[in-house]
């Protein structure tokens, strides 16, 4: 099995949560990483269990939200790590918010980092990867832009739009030998899950049928795959690790 083998992943968001399994596991299946957040502490302690791992790895401080520091890392890291082959942008904050007090500021944060991080990343990586003939660009979308949720009107309406973008630069680039697929996850423990409110993350544990969060390596085997050379048929896909959220009766 090729997987990701030999292959330059960028990941944003890569200091915490599910952005660092995967930069592990997709070290574990052999590839590069350039770990990139807007917190470098956090990046530089994933580049370490990367390099640990026995892949290299670049850690880089990068706020999503900010084009010119996007494409000053993605070109960095081509120079460093060599052409970038996989983007997963993964970066996120879940302020919650109800409408009522929402702040156009608060409204345009979120979709600064959310909507437009992700297109400031396809833009940064898409030229080299036409050029390769070969790419994944992975988004992170949200299991909340189908099912909504309570105070994050912001949030839902930002991970809907990165699922809106990801099918459309699917169907644009679907005979360039780039796919583009989203995760959109259900409730996983994480640092950013984990701000919330202990009764918070009770009583949305028993809205899953599972009855147990995910754990952040339940998104990292999805992006993996993919990411992989055989997931190559795989494209305009919103693929939602769950516990099984989106069944109503059981
Ligand atoms: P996390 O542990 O908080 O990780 C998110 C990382 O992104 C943090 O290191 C954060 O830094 C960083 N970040 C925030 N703003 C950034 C910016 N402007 N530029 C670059 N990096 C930035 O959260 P997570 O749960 O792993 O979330 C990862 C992604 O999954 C997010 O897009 C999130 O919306 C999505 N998601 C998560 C869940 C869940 O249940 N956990 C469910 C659905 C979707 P700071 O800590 O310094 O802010």
């Amino acid at each position: 099995m090729a997987g990701v083998e030999g292959r330059v992943a960028f990941i944003t968001g890569a200091g915490s949560g599910i952005g660092r399994a995967t930069a592990r596991v997709l070290a574990q299946g052999g590839a590069d990483i350039v770990v990139t957040d807007i917190n470098l502490a956090g990046a530089e302690e994933t580049a370490q269990a990367v390099t640990e791992l026995g892949r290299k790895a670049l850690a880089l401080r990068v706020d999503v939200s900010d084009l010119r520091a996007v494409e000053t890392a993605t070109a960095q890291a081509g120079q460093e790590l060599g052409a970038i082959d996989i983007l997963f942008s993964n970066a996120g904050i879940g302020t919650q918010v109800a409408f009522a007090d929402m702040t156009e500021e608060d409204w345009d944060h979120m979709f600064d980092v959310h909507l437009n991080g992700t297109y400031h990343c396809f833009r940064a990586v898409l030229p080299e990867m036409k050029t390769a003939g070969w790419g994944r660009l992975i988004s992170t979308s949200s299991m909340g832009a189908f099912t909504g949720g309570v105070r994050l009107a912001h949030y839902c309406a930002a991970k809907a739009g990165i699922a809106g973008l990801t099918v459309a630069m699917a169907s644009e680039l679907a005979r360039s030998g780039i796919t583009v697929n989203a995760v959109a996850p259900g409730v996983i423990d994480t640092p950013m899950v984990r701000q919330s409110p202990e009764r918070w993350v009770k009583n949305m544990t028993k809205t899953i049928p599972m009855r147990k969060l995910g754990q952040p390596e339940d998104i990292a085997h999805a992006v993996v795959y993919l990411a992989s050379e055989e997931a190559g048929f795989m494209t305009g896909q919103i693929l939602s690790p769950n516990g099984g959220s989106y069944m109503k009766w059981c």
